[in-house]
């Protein structure tokens, strides 16, 4: 049997493309796993063993014919369900999705399955990616797999889990504010946001059409760099996709940051609520940067930090006007018993959408209203601008950037759940990379030493060089070669494992009594 937390997507594929190992194999230790794991963390909100084993079989019958298979073949893999895929429900982690099943593909998707991947789910997310903890899915939490009392970060919070659990060896997610690096930080996974554009968003249900970016989750930097390949460039049905050629952003991983220019964001590093030991692993990380030879300086960003409050402005005015289109005639949850079109909709959405959701419609609403347009989103505009500014200055001295990814390790379930304001501070790091739409990674830096949960560093690009912060934090990876398995997940195996042991004890005693 595999052990889909040891091995990484690249090691599964090399297995089956050798025959150590079939396609099958694979799909039946994913489905093993969640079934041992997933009841008590909740990462899917749908299972989809008939387009994982139809997979299994192409590829099991491409390899025993010496055929070429793709670059992820046999890999189990899983979307956040806010990406269409047909055969599929899309719920978007929302009520007013409920019934709802896809009738196109998501292009991320489907160029990540055409690459070999195997389908195993669909993750859940906050209702519409609205959130930080996944605790605003309509579908109830997800649990971090490193102590279930815990948020896995959001909103990709599903498909986060479900890799560092090692219930898919890749997942999609789609990131707006945060919404991939910030649960990847929390569970201890690699996780990508590429530039704007780099990959195409035709076919996620959008938030924030400026903001928006698919991105993967891996257990590797490797793995997110070939998930990257597979999913990347120009697409005729985006047209904000990039035309931009596709790097092997695979290559290269290895050749260290000898040289490389690291920049300290010090403005970030000042904000109120970074705690100690998150601190502590981010200068650790800088130093050892440097140690390998990295001139590394501080730089300044200094309207970043006034990120957070542009993003709360056009983050929501671009999803009130995305959301229209939820109106209870075209798609999902229609009311009962309206007495006019006007009833209808306002009924069918207040009964789909959670409080969450009605929140930032309302936000971006007020927003964009006559007579409060320029004072908020035309200021947010210009903030954002000058933001970019300041990214694009930063890079003309330094190759990457650095600072935390999250402010804190995995906070308790219910923590910040009533407290819209401290919620939204989770993602100050991460936001001002959105506004930008420059590039940035998470991987995982460091264990705490009291929790054990682990921290994230975030490393920063410029406009498509993903090459560059793969390469960056493939060396922090390689230094610091963290034991990155959840320790509950392997109780959870353990516990399968014996009551298969005693089942089978069971059957045994019966066939001889028998
Ligand atoms: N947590 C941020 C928000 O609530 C970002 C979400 C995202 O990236 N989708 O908007």
């Amino acid at each position: 049997m595999i052990d889909l937390n040891t091995l990484t997507a690249r090691e599964v594929r090399d297995r089956v493309v050798a025959g150590d190992v079939s396609a099958r194999e694979v799909a039946e230790a994913a489905f093993g796993r969640i079934e041992a794991v997933d009841a008590s963390v909740h990462a899917f909100l749908e299972l989809t063993p008939e387009i994982a084993y139809e997979a299994a079989g192409r590829i099991d019958a491409a390899v025993a014919a010496g055929e070429p298979v793709g670059p992820l073949a046999g890999v189990p893999v899983a979307l956040k369900d806010n990406m269409n895929l047909v055969g599929t429900h899309t719920t978007a982690g929302s009520k007013i999705l409920g019934p709802y099943r896809s009738v196109y593909d998501c292009t991320a998707a489907r160029r990540l399955l055409d690459a070999g991947g195997m389908l195993v789910g669909k993750c859940n997310l906050d209702e519409f990616a609205f959130g930080s903890s996944t605790e605003n899915s309509a579908y109830g939490p997800t649990h971090n797999p490193w102590d279930l009392s815990r948020v896995p970060g959001g909103s990709s919070g599903g498909s986060a889990a479900a890799v560092s659990a090692g219930m898919a060896a890749i997942a999609l997610g789609s990131d707006t504010g945060g919404s991939i690096r910030q649960p990847g930080a929390l569970t201890g996974t690699v996780a990508l946001k590429p530039t704007y554009g780099r990959v195409s968003r035709y076919g996620v249900i959008a938030f924030g059409s400026s903001l928006d970016q698919i991105g993967p989750f891996g257990k590797s930097v490797e793995d997110c760099a070939l998930a990257l390949e597979a999913i990347a460039g120009k697409d005729p049905l985006d047209a904000t996709s990039a035309a931009e050629p596709v790097r092997s952003y695979a290559a290269g991983l290895g050749e260290g940051v000898e040289g490389l220019r690291v920049g300290i964001v010090s403005d970030l590093l000042d904000v109120e609520g970074c705690a100690p030991e998150v601190r502590a692993a981010f200068y650790a990380a800088a130093e050892t940067f440097a140690s390998l030879g990295a001139e590394v300086g501080e730089v300044r960003l200094p309207t970043a930090r006034h990120g957070l409050a542009a993003y709360y402005i056009i983050g929501p005015a671009e999803a009130s006007s995305n959301l229209a289109r939820f109106d209870g005639i075209r798609y999902g949850h229609r009311a009962a018993d309206a007495t006019d079109v006007l009833d209808l909709y306002t009924r069918s959405r207040a009964e789909g959408f959670g409080p969450e959701t009605i929140r930032r419609v309302m936000l971006g609403t007020y927003a964009l209203s006559a007579g409060y347009y320029d004072a908020y989103y035309g200021q947010a505009q210009k903030a954002r601008t000058r933001i970019i500014d300041d990214y694009r200055a930063a890079f003309e001295h330094f190759d990457v950037l650095i600072t935390p990814t999250a402010p804190s390790v995995a906070f308790k379930l219910g923590e910040k759940a009533d407290d819209p304001y401290a919620m939204y501070l989770s993602d100050v790091y991460t936001i001002p990379v959105n506004l930008a739409g420059v590039c940035a990674v998470s991987v995982p830096c460091a264990l705490d030493e009291a929790s054990g949960l682990p921290i994230g560093l975030q490393i920063t690009g410029d406009y498509f060089d993903e090459a560059t912060i793969l390469r960056a934090a493939a060396a922090i990876e390689a230094e610091r070669a963290l034991d990155l398995t959840p320790p509950l997940v392997t109780e959870l195996l353990d516990a399968q494992a014996a009551e298969a042991g005693m089942a089978a004890q069971r059957d045994a005693a019966l066939r001889a009594e028998g």
